[in-house]
């Protein structure tokens, strides 16, 4: 038996776990950050919660005999990737990032590369009617922005200090291009702020339907290492190292 972590908490992890749950040879656990009350049910093995650091981390790896770990969290999630690149050099694990590619723009797309959410809070224009589609806890830099409103949308209520001119929207994606464009044309939307999270994204279809601009904030460097773009990818890198990793013959 091989155990396998995934680092998970997005859509590429759980349809990992999903790809993983019918192979009899392997023992997968996903770990989940706990940031989401009631995430989307997973086949395997869960836990949840911070590991306490790289170290931590590194414990967990020896403690349950993980046989490989894959890094498959959310691109701009770059403390637990570091830290899973520092656990796997303190207990030797093989690792994989698994990182969906970024969106790239198309003819139509009116998109402001920024390289942080202060930069992008600093590029709105006074005045602006902007779609917040950033996650709940990365809002701190806009709040100061009193000329600006705000159309906040998460999955869970925000956490932090908010701007004063706003209205929050929970609503868990995948979200159609109709309705996006709908969402974007009622609230009278003027600019959007995004991740450059990469998966399908309708909000990007519908700002560029509505020739509406995107303040696009850029990724954090990918972690060093193994890479593998697709679940596919991934499958094929976990087959090629279990074909050369000792079974511990549970
Ligand atoms: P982060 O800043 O890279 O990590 C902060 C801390 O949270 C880590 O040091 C670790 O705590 C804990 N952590 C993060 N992911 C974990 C996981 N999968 N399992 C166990 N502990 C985890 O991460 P974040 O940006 O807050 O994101 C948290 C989670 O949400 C990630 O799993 C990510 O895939 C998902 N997510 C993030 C975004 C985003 O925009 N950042 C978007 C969608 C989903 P310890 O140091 O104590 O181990």
């Amino acid at each position: 038996m091989r155990r396998v972590l995934i680092l998970g908490g997005t859509t590429e992890a759980a349809a990992l776990a999903r790809a993983l749950a019918a192979r009899p040879d392997l023992e997968v656990t996903t770990s989940l950050a706990g940031r989401t009350r009631s995430p989307a049910a997973l086949p395997g093995r869960l836990r949840t919660g911070g590991f306490g650091g790289a170290a931590g981390l590194a414990d967990f790896l020896a403690s349950r005999g993980i046989d490989a770990l894959i890094d498959a969290t959310h691109p701009f999630a770059a403390r637990i990737s570091a830290n899973a690149v520092e656990a796997c050099r303190l207990h030797p694990t093989p690792r994989l990032a698994l990182v969906r590619p970024p969106w790239e723009p198309q003819p139509g797309d009116r998109w402001t590369p920024v390289p942080d959410l202060p930069a992008a809070a600093a590029a709105l224009p006074s005045g602006a009617r902007t779609l917040l589609a950033i996650g709940r806890q990365d809002l701190d830099p806009f709040s100061a922005r009193t000329d600006v409103w705000f159309l906040i949308r998460s999955v869970e209520p925000p956490d932090g200090p908010l701007p004063p001119n706003h209205a929050v929207l929970t609503a868990r994606g995948p979200f159609r291009v109709d309705d996006e464009v709908a969402l974007l044309t009622t609230h009278r939307i003027t600019t959007v702020v995004a991740k450059n999270s990469g998966g399908n994204d309708a909000k990007l279809d519908a700002a560029r339907r509505l020739g509406l601009p995107v303040l696009l904030v850029s990724r954090p460097p990918p972690p060093p290492g193994a890479r593998a773009a697709t679940v596919a990818e991934a499958l094929a890198w976990l087959d090629a190292l279990v074909d050369i990793i000792p079974n511990d013959g549970a």
